[in-house]
């Protein structure tokens, strides 16, 4: 799969400035040497860790993405990996951040979050099921917290299937607050909720 154009590959929410000390296995990247370079095909850089490729790993190249880097629908890029927000129409609105890839939405995450009350909750995340198990989701569960830092964040009442706990096990890390429920909502929210249909 290595150089193939468009083949789907982990996606890791991390500042795009930044460079990572470990690939995804845990090799110390200083050690066991490390590629970085630009794909045309997600518009974003990637890094391939030396160790894992000789490998043959699955995971030896990911992608950085930049969770705070959001775009408007009309603004985002229709090539590449990209976060767009639609913004919520009133104060404790839903909100919502789609993951676009080529211009098509692979996953999305709806979040509630109030400047007042300094309170936000995530509703759901949603990733194509092709597109699972490939770090989409913990980037729209970073893009998300990236809108309101520093709140107290909570998220809806989890159900109990193996998918969302192996989701939430493996990134609930991300959030800054209580998972699995129940939603902490402001007056703000729930005011907002009612008045959308
Ligand atoms: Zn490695
Ligand atoms: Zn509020």
């Amino acid at each position: 799969m290595y150089g193939s154009h468009g083949a789907v590959r982990p996606a890791v929410g991390r500042g795009s400035a930044q460079s990572p000390d470990y690939c995804l296995r845990g090799h110390r990247l200083q050690i066991a040497g490390v590629t970085g370079r630009y794909s045309h095909y997600y518009r974003l850089t990637d890094i391939t860790c030396e160790v894992c490729y000789a490998l043959k790993d699955p995971l030896a190249t990911w992608y950085l993405i930049d969770p705070t880097e959001q775009y408007s629908a009309e603004d985002a890029d229709t090539m590449g990996l990209v976060l767009v927000l639609i913004p919520p129409a009133m104060r404790g609105g839903l909100g919502h951040i789609e993951l676009w890839l080529g211009g098509v939405s692979v996953g999305d995450i709806d979040l509630r979050a109030c400047g007042p009350c300094r309170r936000a909750v995530l509703e759901h995340v949603r990733v194509d099921e092709k597109y699972r198990r490939m770090g989409y989701g913990r980037v729209l569960v970073a893009a998300a917290v990236a809108r309101a830092p520093g709140y107290s964040w909570s998220t809806t009442t989890m159900d109990t299937s193996l998918a969302t706990r192996a989701f939430w096990a493996a990134v609930g890390d991300q959030v800054p607050g209580d998972i699995g429920g129940p939603p902490n909502y402001c007056t703000d929210m729930l005011r907002a909720a009612e008045h959308t249909p």
